[in-house]
């Protein structure tokens, strides 16, 4: 069912203003108040009654019945459902207004997601790559540093985050930016030591977790594939490539060896991505 503009008001938080998904608390009276609000007003803002615990569990019921448009439908996202699958789609909708991701020399952009890889790719083209698979190069790098890189692959986008506090603690992780169902589509390997002068040593295949995801209280620590001592036991040379591919389960793994084939991926088209100091607030933002 549609949703009208009367009933909008019903589901309309009256302290954000935001549509509430469940759960939806309530005052003392029956007034509704988002699961956010709850935990951050202290008295009513409709009738300054007491907060309770109890759940509007009415109105839950009968928001389940209604489609909701995604709040950028006047940019033109054509996107609708239930209140729950149109937050969660808003986080990463095209439409949506999004800061650098990669956030290299005090990067300060800001725009819709939709032009995000037009930017990066303009502005931070050794931190970008519009291939599933890419080799990168790992310069001498500084303990403590940062890198990210964004991945363009299936034409979705992907993020990846080195975190280097010393050789024997390296910290690799790809975010898939978009919501938590379509991640499962996705897993990634990195490998060290690929190309034409090195064999092929260590190989990690780990799931791509949903950006989203991540934004559990310090899970962000299980996001991170831990590269104990790959690190160490490559630093002895001035430099090493490693290689990042991206799969998705419902393409063949002989179409994407073929498209490896075509695309001809060597050492010469190696990307050295921008590292830079960590700040402690590297490993929040890559997270939503
Ligand atoms: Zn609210
Ligand atoms: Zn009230
Ligand atoms: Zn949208
Ligand atoms: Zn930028």
């Amino acid at each position: 069912m549609e949703v009208t503009s009367a009933l909008y008001d019903i589901f309309t938080c009256p302290s954000c203003r935001n549509i509430m998904t469940p759960p939806i608390f309530m005052c003392d009276i029956g007034h509704s108040l988002c699961q956010n609000c709850y935990y951050n007003v202290e008295k009513c803002p409709t009738c300054r009654a007491a907060i309770s615990a109890r759940r509007n569990t009415a109105v839950e019921r009968i928001q389940s019945n209604f489609v909701f448009p995604c709040s950028n439908q006047d940019d033109g996202c054509k996107f609708n459902g239930s209140a729950m699958c149109v937050r969660e789609h808003e986080v990463f909708c095209v439409y949506s207004l999004v800061q650098c991701e990669l956030k290299i020399d005090d990067c300060k952009w800001t725009g819709i997601r939709e032009n995000l890889l037009n930017h990066c790719l303009e502005h931070h083209p050794n931190n970008v790559t519009s291939a599933s698979q890419q080799i990168f190069l790992w310069p001498k790098v500084e303990n403590d540093s940062c890198c990210r890189i964004l991945i363009n692959a299936f034409e979705k986008q992907f993020l990846c985050l080195w975190f280097f506090e010393n050789a024997y603690h390296a910290n690799f992780s790809v975010t898939y930016l978009g919501s938590m169902a379509e991640a499962n589509n996705y897993y990634y390997t990195i490998e060290f030591g690929t190309g034409d002068d090195l064999p092929s040593t260590r190989l990690f295949k780990r799931k791509c977790h949903s950006a989203k995801a991540c934004k559990m209280p310090r899970s962000d620590l299980h996001v991170f594939t831990k590269l104990k001592n790959v690190v160490r036991d490559f630093a002895n040379r001035d430099q090493f490539y490693y290689t990042v591919t991206i799969y998705n389960y419902n393409v063949s793994y002989v179409q994407i060896e073929e498209e490896k084939r075509k695309r001809n991926v060597n050492l010469e088209s190696a990307l050295c991505p921008k590292w830079r100091p960590a700040k402690s607030s590297d490993v929040e933002t890559v997270l939503y």
